[in-house]
């Protein structure tokens, strides 16, 4: 019998639009009491990440490097904040699959590589309820 693992783990971690940096970053280091233990550039999404962990989950803060960025977009029309959910997924192309055939809409509609070593795709918050929900498969090393 086949196992189906198709389903949320947990939350992987937390987006967060930011603005600015150089403000921004001391209000989380204060926060959390830590530094990110990992700053990474997604190029293909004009986004400088920062990852805080947090127990089991972690907070990725997203730094627009241009405007074209989705993420410069959105602190312009919504203002800085919470950006998306992310779960972590066992299978993502069966987890999409499943969604897909639930009626859900995706915005990417294969995986694509993400920061901090994961496949990732995002679900259209039309189809969410207005939130914005990422996916991500940890990629095996
Ligand atoms: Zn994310």
């Amino acid at each position: 019998m086949q196992v189906d693992n198709s389903f949320f783990k947990q939350i992987e971690h937390i987006g967060i639009a930011i603005k600015d940096p150089e403000k921004s970053i001391p209000i989380f280091n204060l926060l959390f009491n830590s530094t990110p233990y990992k700053s990474e550039a997604v190029v293909s999404e004009h986004v400088l990440t920062h990852f805080y962990q947090c127990g089991p989950n972690k907070i990725e803060l997203l730094e627009p490097t241009s405007e074209e960025s989705a993420i410069a977009k959105f602190i312009e029309k919504k203002g800085e904040g919470i950006h998306h959910i992310a779960f972590a997924v066992e299978n993502i192309e069966q987890e999409m699959t499943r969604l897909k055939h639930a009626g859900f809409q995706f915005i990417n509609e294969i995986p694509k590589k993400g920061a901090d070593n994961k496949l990732i795709a995002f679900l259209h918050p039309k189809s969410c309820n207005g939130v914005l929900i990422e996916l991500c498969q940890e990629i095996a090393e």
